[in-house]
C-alpha cells in the first residue's frame, strides 16, 4: 500500500508535511502555528471528538505526542509546552478530526500565560483571507528537520 496524504478532516495533508506516522496516529506541521514550533498529532482515522476514539487510538495518540513534545522541546528549546485539544466546534475546533497541538512555551512568549488559548481562539480561520499560510516549502522542511530529530520516517513499516 502506497500512503500519498493524511486526512486531517476535509483537508488532504501530503507526505511532505508529516513527520511522524504510526499505526494510529501521525504528526504534522502547522500551516499557521500560534508561535513557531507549535505542531499537531492527529489520528489516522478521521472522527471529530475526544471520546470517539477507541483505547488504542487514545493510547497511541499520547504516545506519539510524548515522541513530539520530546523532540519540540528539544529542537526549540523551549522551556515548557502547551498541550490541548479542542474537543469540538464550540471549544473553539476548527477542523473536525481529533487533533492534540503541541505548542512550545518561553518566559514571557505571551503578556499573559494564558494568552496562548485567545491567540488560538482567535486566529482567522484557515480559508480567511486574512490568514497568510505559510509556504509549503517552509512546512516541508520543518517537517524534514524533525522527522530526522525524532528519527522516524513516514514510511515505517508499522505505519503502512
Ligand atoms: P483547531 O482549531 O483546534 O481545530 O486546530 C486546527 C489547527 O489546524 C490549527 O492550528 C490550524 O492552524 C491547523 N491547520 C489548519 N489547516 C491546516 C493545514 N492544511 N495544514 C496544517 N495545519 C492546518
Amino acid at each position: 500500500m502506497t500512503l500519498s496524504a493524511f486526512r486531517f478532516g476535509p483537508l488532504s495533508i501530503p507526505l511532505e508535511q508529516v513527520f511522524l506516522v504510526s499505526k494510529l496516529s501521525y504528526a504534522l506541521v502547522n500551516l499557521k502555528p500560534v508561535s513557531p514550533g507549535h505542531v499537531l498529532v492527529a489520528t489516522r482515522r478521521p472522527v471529530s471528538r475526544f471520546n470517539d476514539l477507541t483505547q488504542l487510538e487514545v493510547l497511541d495518540l499520547f504516545t506519539q505526542a510524548q515522541r513530539v513534545s520530546k523532540v519540540v522541546e528539544r529542537v526549540t528549546k523551549a522551556e515548557s509546552l502547551t498541550l490541548c485539544i479542542q474537543d469540538g466546534a464550540k471549544a473553539g475546533q476548527s477542523v473536525p478530526h481529533v487533533h492534540l497541538h503541541v505548542i512550545p512555551r518561553f518566559e514571557g512568549d505571551f503578556a499573559n500565560n494564558d494568552d496562548i488559548y485567545d491567540a488560538m481562539a482567535h486566529q482567522p480561520r484557515v480559508d480567511n483571507p486574512e490568514r497568510t499560510p505559510r509556504s509549503p516549502e517552509d512546512m516541508a522542511a520543518e517537517a524534514q528537520n524533525l522527522r530526522q530529530e525524532i528519527g522516524s520516517s513516514w514510511n515505517e513499516e508499522e505505519a503502512l
